[in-house]
């Protein structure tokens, strides 16, 4: 019999989980307004809001914290993280942020211009964010496939190139570069593969555009790669990984991520003018170029972060992880989203609660339904999340209306996962009795999904 697989750690240090009964998750959610972002962290069980900034870190990591040079100027710290990240991704150039974000408002100041277009895959809200607030726009072309819950596509993070292409040819002097989002976390954690980016560098090239790689969770992608892209099957991940940068003229990251630290971020590049304007927005906004918004203890646990971060093993069990409550969710039958993503599952809620009216907020309602019955906490991907028209202030109502279980980095264990399922079948199992949902009390005028308060219909 093949040995199953284990996770390549043990555990050191444990945090205790509240526990709580439905009665008292259903006192307290009425008491947030049934947002569950109002919800106290300790009147959760198992939170899966997301995966940015919640994984737990290696006793290496910690003994990082423990070494941090505070130096306002040079570092030891930062050196350290330069040397790691250049290594990794053969970029010539290094700067430290606070967090993604801040990577895109350094990066956006000194390339995005008014009217300009931004094209790539799905964008992440806060990139979409800098990029829209300079009056800009992203262009989504991402392939057709992405868009169908059902379809096995391998690489749903891929660009479509002839939409890639059609933009490329309108807007000539308008495109200052390409952004390429691996995996891609608004379509669900889908990877894009070297063939792609390869296809992309080239037409990059034919129409003298940049290509810049939004790298959140790339080392996820670079398995995905391994796994599915059959000329890379022998390749170590580190060596996909450099092969992915070589192909782009510089990244953003969010540390976050695949950075397995709480806080932190950074830019690289291999075009020396642009390091040069980077710079100087980098010691406006964030801090002075050797550490960015980072403290040193931070940049030293991040340097660790990124070495674990891209072995096969540690990736291996993550994925494996996901993938272990996805194939418990498809076997009960619970409608989810497939390929499984690198660090989420996403589950249909169309398909879960037909009954509840769209107007409703369906995914809401079960996102709700399952932190009452479970204390497991989930995000609504859905109407609340998509907001109203700015011109017409209706509701937009997507395509899919998902609940999203995020999982961070090497903090639950496989039995939590199988409660996760449990409790999602039960629900599943009585969801024919579902058939009111929410409606909304008060709602902010934009990114309402935050601060929104609800009322039972
Ligand atoms: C999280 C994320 C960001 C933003 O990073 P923050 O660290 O949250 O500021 C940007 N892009 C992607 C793909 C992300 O997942």
């Amino acid at each position: 019999m093949k040995l199953p697989y284990i996770e390549p750690y043990k555990i050191k240090m444990v945090e205790s989980i509240d526990q709580s009964t439905p009665e008292m998750r259903k006192k307290w959610i009425e008491e947030a307004s049934f947002n569950l972002f109002k919800l106290k962290s300790n009147q959760v069980m198992i939170d899966l809001i997301t995966d940015s900034g919640t994984g737990a870190m290696s006793d290496k990591q910690w003994a990082e914290i423990m070494l941090g040079d505070e130096s306002y100027a040079g570092s030891s710290s930062f050196f350290k993280l330069e040397k790691t990240v250049k290594t990794l991704t053969g970029f010539k150039h290094f700067i430290p942020t606070h967090q993604g974000r801040a990577a895109e408002n350094v990066l956006f100041s000194a390339l995005v211009s008014k009217e300009d277009l931004i094209p790539g895959n799905s964008h992440f809200d806060t990139t979409k964010g800098h990029i829209e607030y300079r009056n800009a726009t992203a262009v989504d072309c991402t392939v057709n496939e992405a868009f169908d819950l059902e379809d096995n596509y391998p690489f749903k993070g891929n660009i479509n190139l002839q939409k890639l292409e059609k933009t490329l040819q309108k807007y000539p002097g308008k495109i200052p570069f390409v952004l390429l989002t691996v995996t891609c976390n608004s379509n669900g954690g889908q990877p894009v593969s070297i063939e792609n980016m390869r296809d992309i560098r080239m037409l990059c090239d034919q129409y003298g555009v940049g290509f810049f790689i939004d790298g959140a969770r790339f080392a996820e992608n670079a398995y995905f790669i391994k796994i599915r892209e059959k000329e890379f099957a022998n390749h170590s991940i580190k060596q996909i990984v450099k092969e992915m940068f070589s192909l782009a003229d510089g990244m953003t990251m969010s540390a976050k991520k695949d950075g397995i630290v709480n806080m932190g971020g950074f830019i690289a590049m291999n075009d020396s003018e642009l390091y040069k304007n980077c710079s100087t927005f980098t010691i406006m906004y964030e801090g002075f170029v050797t550490y960015g918004g980072m403290s040193g203890r931070d940049m030293g646990a991040l340097a660790q972060g990124l070495i674990e971060g891209t072995t096969f093993e540690y990736l291996e069990s993550r994925i494996q992880q996901i993938n272990y409550l996805g194939d418990r969710l498809v076997e009960f039958k619970v409608p989810v989203l497939k390929p499984f993503g690198g660090h989420a599952i996403y589950i249909d809620a169309v398909k879960f609660v037909p009954d509840i009216p769209k107007e409703e907020y369906r995914a809401q309602s079960l996102a709700i339904e399952l932190y009452i019955v479970a204390g497991i906490r989930g995000v609504e991907i859905g109407t609340l999340l998509a907001d109203r028209d700015p011109k017409t202030r209706e509701n937009r109502f997507p395509k899919l209306e998902m609940v999203r279980l995020a999982i961070p980095r090497r903090t639950y264990t496989l039995s939590q996962m199988e409660y996760v399922a449990v409790a999602l079948k039960n629900i599943y199992d009585t969801r024919k009795e579902a058939k009111r949902g929410y409606e909304i009390d008060w709602e902010a005028p934009i990114m309402r999904h935050f601060t929104v308060k609800l009322k039972k219909k």
